[in-house]
């Protein structure tokens, strides 16, 4: 399961941005987009975080998970359409000349850290 790796490094980023924010509370929340063409498993994501955090400040963490769409865009019929996986072909028309865009991204969107009581 490649999600472990990938969440092995987005608690590390996680830590560096909240370090570097002078911050220390636990995480109470964290925004991920990941692109439906990434080829990673939001599922599997949330089981390796599940995993990877136990006993660490982001424990309770909620992980909200947001999963952007490709667009293929066609250099024949020029009509975009959008799509949750990878075609090789223009679904509107079947031509072959077509860009696909977006929908591999991984990003790590925004972090909420519980406020810390004085
Ligand atoms: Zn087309």
């Amino acid at each position: 399961m490649h999600e472990l790796s990938i969440v092995e490094a987005l608690i590390d980023q996680v830590n560096r941005e909240v370090d570097q924010a002078g911050q220390s509370g636990p995480v109470r929340r964290l925004a991920l987009s990941i692109g439906r063409l990434s080829g990673v498993h939001p599922d599997s994501v949330r089981f390796a975080f599940e995993l990877l955090t136990q006993n660490t400040s982001m424990e309770h963490a909620e992980i909200v998970i947001e999963e952007p769409k490709a667009v293929c865009r066609c250099r024949v019929c020029g009509v975009p359409t959008e799509i949750d996986e990878l075609v090789v072909q223009c679904p509107r028309c079947a031509a072959a000349d077509i860009v696909i865009e977006g929908g591999r991204e991984l990003l790590l969107q925004t972090i909420e850290i519980e406020e810390s009581t004085p």
